[in-house]
């Protein structure tokens, strides 16, 4: 499966993912340092106008008057401090918000832009972790991380400023804590990316697992296949716990010698103050506001330990899905356009695996308009000569073109107008009826909408909603029954209007009852255009005007229903037996 992940961006790739955000919100971002900026300097007023006091008051110049005007100092800043501070949180998260709502659009452009090959290679875990898990931990970075990091950082260094504005030597003691808290930290961030890098990963691998055994269990039940699962499972979970208790490891090394790192300060300041106050190069105020600009060093520092610490997460998981963006295009050069309507494939050959080819010296030159089935035994490689011929995955050897376009040399978007592939996965997605079918064109006005729906006979039901197109349907709306949900998809093939489709097994699932409905409703979308249909029943083969039989990846027979019965070949012993079959079952 590592093999097949999808890239992960390297350190200096995010770098510059962060530095164009940080370029494209200059603006904000100088604000937020401003307004932290005054925050932090008002917070500094207290243990200044303390020390002043505490001079004034042992060397007995200090009358009442400055004394009340110290206090009202004191006061004033504190209520300053309070009320920039409440703008300068506001403004971060402002920033916060707007910095991730871009990534997030960038990600969700990237993702659904992937080709499919790449994400059915990947596993769906691997890339449901990255757009749940890995954007949760960068939205929490950049939501809180990154403006708590501005702030401490912030406050940190003008609070140091300020030390050694009063005296030089007393700040000095401050400098105590840095060597712990350097080279510890330094010991930790070195272990703790790969550590969290590979609890990502871990976790994708287990939701990997688990969604598989979720979306399998009546497969797993049915082949005794439990046991199996429970191993996998088991040592997916294992692999995530041992990942988690490494990081946690670090953890609780790190932590305890960077509280000792904060302490030490306070004590180095008192020593050291008193040591210089006996030999006059200090006063008892100096000492006192450099102790407490120390002691009010602690909080800062220690989030901004903490902050490094989550960055690394929040790091880690960005490179996760920039990564994605990194995934190459399957047609990187996608500038050919149709020129007429006709799909011809030519010596197709095609592997999943090197050396295994599944599809061998595969033509077929559907006539425009013409309907052909395509039958055979299940794994002779109908379902990937339909993925072929819609252009989900390039032949291994050989082309298949529509108007003359090879089909992975034009955009996506321009092929879909042309060749569609009608599967019998039919989502239906959260969102509106309306939303739904704006998918497949997103400027159709309500009439054209309501056109297609009654072309695939859904518009009665449709009418008969609460809101009717702008009912909302998915989770957390009308649940839609399955042949509604596929009258939707069949009217979204309407909306795109391609000349050619390609119909893998499009109503084997559903009820018979549905079925027959349904089928009605297909054969309207179907009329006028050049239909490829994958039979897995013959009796809907019988009637095109062609069929196409297949066995081990290759054509062996092809002609009209009459013509092959007659040959008395493959296509004829299929035929007699679905017969004697349906014969013994007349209900199936
Ligand atoms: P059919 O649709 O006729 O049942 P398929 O096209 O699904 O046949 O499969 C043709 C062959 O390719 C089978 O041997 C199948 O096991 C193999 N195959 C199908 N999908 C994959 C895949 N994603 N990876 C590897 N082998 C595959």
């Amino acid at each position: 499966m590592s093999d097949n992940a999808l890239p992960v961006a390297s350190g200096e790739r995010v770098r510059e993912v962060a530095r164009q955000l940080i370029r494209r919100h200059r603006g904000e971002l100088l604000v937020v340092i401003c307004l932290h900026a005054v925050a932090a300097l008002s917070g500094l007023v207290g243990p200044w106008v303390i020390g002043r006091m505490i001079d004034l008051l042992s060397t007995g110049r200090a009358d009442m008057g400055t004394v009340d005007v110290m206090c009202l100092l004191l006061a004033g800043a504190v209520v300053a401090q309070a009320l920039v501070t409440r703008f300068a949180q506001l403004w971060s998260l402002r920033l916060g918000e707007s910095v991730f709502a871009r990534l997030r659009e960038g990600f969700l452009a990237t993702v659904t832009s992937l080709p499919l090959g790449v994400v059915e290679r990947a596993g769906t875990g691997d890339l449901l972790s990255r757009t749940t898990s890995d954007v949760d931990a960068v939205a929490q970075t950049v939501r809180f991380g990154v403006p708590r990091i501005l702030v401490t950082g912030m406050t940190v260094i003008l609070t140091l400023g300020a030390a050694f504005i009063l005296n030089p030597l007393v700040a000095f003691g401050i400098l105590a804590g840095v060597p712990v808290i350097v080279l510890s930290s330094r010991w930790y961030l070195k272990r703790s990316g790969p550590g969290y890098r590979r609890q990502l990963a871990s976790y994708g691998r287990l939701v990997g697992v688990i969604n598989e055994t979720v979306e399998g269990a009546r497969t797993i039940d049915a082949l005794d296949l439990a046991p199996l699962q429970r191993v996998k499972i088991d040592r997916a979970l294992a692999a995530r716990n041992a990942a988690e208790r490494y990081t946690l490891g670090l953890r609780s090394v790190w932590y305890p010698l960077t509280t000792v790192g904060f302490l030490l300060p306070v004590i180095a300041v008192l020593l050291w103050g008193a040591f210089l106050m006996g030999q006059g190069l200090a006063t008892a105020g100096d000492v006192t506001a450099i102790a407490l600009y120390a002691m009010q060093l602690t909080g800062p520092v220690e989030e901004l330990v903490n902050w490094m610490d989550r960055l690394q997460v929040g790091t880690t998981a960005l490179s996760r899905i920039v990564g994605v963006a990194e995934v190459p295009t399957d047609r990187p050069d996608a500038d050919e356009h149709p020129e007429g309507e006709q799909l011809e494939a030519r010596g197709i050959r095609f592997a999943y695996r090197e050396g295994v080819d599944v599809l061998r010296d595969v033509d077929l030159v559907p006539r425009v308009g013409e309907r052909i089935a395509i039958v055979g035994p299940s794994g002779s490689g109908k379902s990937t000569l339909a993925r072929l011929l819609t252009g989900i995955t390039a032949p291994t050897a050989g082309r298949v073109t529509v108007g003359g376009a090879d089909v992975m040399r034009i955009p996506l978007a321009v092929l879909r107008q042309h060749v569609a592939l009608v599967t019998q996965e039919h989502h239906v997605f959260v969102g509106t009826l309306a939303d739904n079918l704006r998918l497949a064109a997103p400027e159709a006005r309500d009439g054209e909408l309501e056109e297609a729906l009654q072309v695939v006979g859904a518009l009665r039901w449709v009418r008969s909603m609460p809101q009717g197109l702008e009912t909302m349907v998915g989770s957390g709306g009308v649940v839609l029954t399955p042949a509604q949900a596929q009258q939707v998809a069949l009217a979204r093939l309407v909306l795109l209007d391609p000349h050619t489709l390609v119909l893998d097994e499009a109503t084997s699932l559903l009820d018979p009852r549905a079925a027959r409905g349904l089928e009605q409703s297909l054969d309207r979308v179907l009329e006028g255009r050049t239909v490829i249909a994958i039979a897995h029943r013959l009796h809907t083969a019988r009637d095109a005007d062609r069929i196409v039989v297949m066995r081990d990846g290759r054509i062996v027979e092809s002609g009209s229903h009459d013509e092959l019965v007659g040959m008395g070949g493959e296509y004829a012993a299929l035929w007699a037996s679905w017969q004697a079959e349906s014969a013994e079952e007349p209900a199936g």
